[in-house]
């Protein structure tokens, strides 16, 4: 099924050169040598646990990642979020769609998919939020809806690429806004890149928080 849906997805942009190393090639973004450079994250290490404070009990939330945030990927990724290359999201959820085959990841009772949100004015400048294209194929692949207007970001102006793991906890505390009740919802949470997983946790407890019974986080790369 994986397959076959790769193969009848129309409209696809390939570049006709390795965007890594700008050798020729057809219908595809990296060459075969540069491709196998990506690491493709292997169980235990595809799955990271995060600590978090939730209705003053801590527990344990497991996000699934597929690469990791290394080269060729970290740069084609910086593509894909900063010099407006969303058709990069094709090539990115192949991995996630194989990842989570692996993991034998079950869709069944999952209600929807989310993207982490990107505050409005980030998406004017950006185009797009990469998450949410991220999203999207799952979403198709696994014939569930796309959500992308129940949980919305506040605006922060503190960009989190250069904070510690302390300062990013802090900045992104309430930055997320859950617009409906989400009672017996399970979810599947999807975003880019893992790092501390700051962005992740505050993702999870603001849905949690609307009553959210199942949340499945997963990542491209970390
Ligand atoms: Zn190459």
């Amino acid at each position: 099924m994986l397959k076959k849906w790769l193969v009848t997805t129309k409209n696809l942009f390939f570049p006709a050169v390795c965007l890594a190393c700008g050798k020729k090639i057809k219908q595809d973004y990296l060459c075969s040598s540069c491709k196998k450079k990506i690491k493709i994250l292997k169980a235990p290490t595809c799955y990271t646990q995060l600590k978090i404070n939730h209705n003053n009990n801590k527990e344990i939330l497991t996000v699934l990642s597929s690469c990791l945030y290394k080269e060729p990927l970290k740069n084609l990724i910086h593509s894909f979020k900063y010099k407006r290359n969303p058709y990069l999201a094709e090539f990115f959820s192949r991995f996630m769609l194989k990842q989570l085959k692996v993991i034998k990841f079950n869709p069944q009772n999952y209600d929807f998919v989310v993207p982490v949100p990107l505050h409005r004015y980030k998406i004017k400048a950006r185009g797009y939020n990469q998450a949410e294209l991220l999203a999207r194929p799952l979403a198709k692949y696994f014939q569930l809806p796309l959500k992308d207007d129940i949980i919305i970001s506040k605006y922060i102006k503190n960009s989190q690429t250069k904070l510690s793991s302390r300062k990013r906890k802090e900045n992104v505390q309430g930055k997320f806004i859950v617009r409906k009740n989400l009672k017996n919802q399970n979810i599947i949470l999807v975003d880019d890149v893992l790092t501390t997983g700051a962005t992740i946790s505050t993702c999870w407890q603001a849905l949690s928080e609307k009553g959210a019974n199942k949340i499945y986080s997963t990542t491209l790369a970390k």
